[in-house]
């Protein structure tokens, strides 16, 4: 039996109903297959109050070992660093993720708030939150940059506003089995395996976008690159080729922008959300995967060219001939 503790902070809880919504194979399933004992979840665990802090207890006094800690959520450590505005059982929060953190074998924050402080962080921070082991692009957050864990493993970092289930699922699944090495994570402690492809990949708007032939409202079905503010040749993520919601759809098949919800700057820096900034006629944040200079000289030449067809159906809300 493998024991997890999964944690939530300062959360929306997003990250535990996008696991729960796991159909390859279901959450429980992957508890069976993986024999994991489930030590405590504040969803899905009936101890309360006391009860808990038995459990915490035990785990910190070595009754209870814990093979992988899972966090949702930033960790609140304001005001002036004492955490005090997230008590639990009368004690800061970020207490009880340090104390469990060196005692866990292995560590998983879920969720772009745990993994680099998220949506909480945005504008001002007055709650002072951090992700677990990063704050936003920095390495740090609440454990510092040389924290490893039992096993001498980083924070593995499983970001998205949610996660994707098949990323949680399948990063649990190999860490535990042993089928991942520290290599295989890129800079950001993120699993190169989800996360080394672009959210344009895989998208069906793909040949609007190749002879740059956008939408200019919401569900047209042209590109939303040039006006609606896309970030998926941005961000790193396998959206449109893992897709969602039992494998049928993603942001963008669904006629909304990308937002980059699994960037470390999300959300700050990837505003404005639905309208792209540009300089003249030239977005100001050119895709990742082509050379920029490449890209400037043939956007123009792609739309001289653009077929008719094309042409009608980007501002169009259906199929036109
Ligand atoms: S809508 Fe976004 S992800 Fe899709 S082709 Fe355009 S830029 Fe790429
Ligand atoms: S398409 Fe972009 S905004 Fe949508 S879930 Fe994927 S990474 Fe997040």
């Amino acid at each position: 039996m493998l024991n997890l503790l999964w944690l939530q902070g300062a959360s929306c809880g997003g990250d535990t109903i996008s696991f729960l919504n796991s159909e390859q194979p279901s959450a429980l399933n992957a508890f069976k297959m993986l024999d994991i004992n489930v030590v405590w979840h504040p969803f899905l665990s009936k101890e309360q109050g006391d009860e808990v802090l038995k459990i915490f207890e035990d785990i910190l006094n070595k009754k209870i070992p814990i093979h992988l800690l899972i966090i949702e959520g930033a960790i609140p450590l304001g005001p002036d660093d004492t955490g005090e505005f997230f008590l639990f059982h009368e004690r800061p929060f970020k207490d009880w993720v340090m104390d469990f953190a060196h005692c866990s074998e292995l560590i998983m924050a879920v969720g772009t708030c745990a993994a680099f402080g998220g949506v909480v962080t945005a504008s001002n921070n007055i709650n002072e939150m951090s992700g677990v082991q990063f704050f936003h692009n920095k390495e740090g957050g609440l454990l510092g940059r040389d924290f490893r864990s039992k096993k001498g493993w980083p924070v593995v970092n499983v970001p998205g506003c949610p996660s994707h289930p098949d990323w949680i699922v399948e990063t649990m699944t190999a860490l535990l089995k042993g089928w991942i090495k520290q290599s295989d994570l890129d800079k950001f402690h993120r699993p190169r395996v989800f996360f080394s492809k672009l959210a344009h990949h895989g998208c069906p708007k793909n040949e609007f976008y190749e002879f740059k032939a956008s939408a200019v409202k919401f569900s047209q079905q042209g590109c939303l690159f040039e006006f609606l503010g896309c970030k998926g040749t941005l961000c790193e993520s396998d959206c449109n080729e893992r897709l969602w919601l039992g494998r049928t759809g993603s942001c963008t098949r669904g006629g909304f922008p990308c937002i980059a919800c699994t960037s470390p700057f999300f959300p700050d820096k990837q505003r404005p959300y639905f309208t792209t900034r540009k300089v003249g006629d030239i977005p100001v944040t050119l895709p990742q995967d082509v050379p920029k200079a490449w890209f400037i000289g043939i956007a123009g030449m792609s739309k001289t060219a653009c077929p008719e067809r094309l042409k009608k159906n980007a501002v169009s809300f259906k199929q036109v001939p």
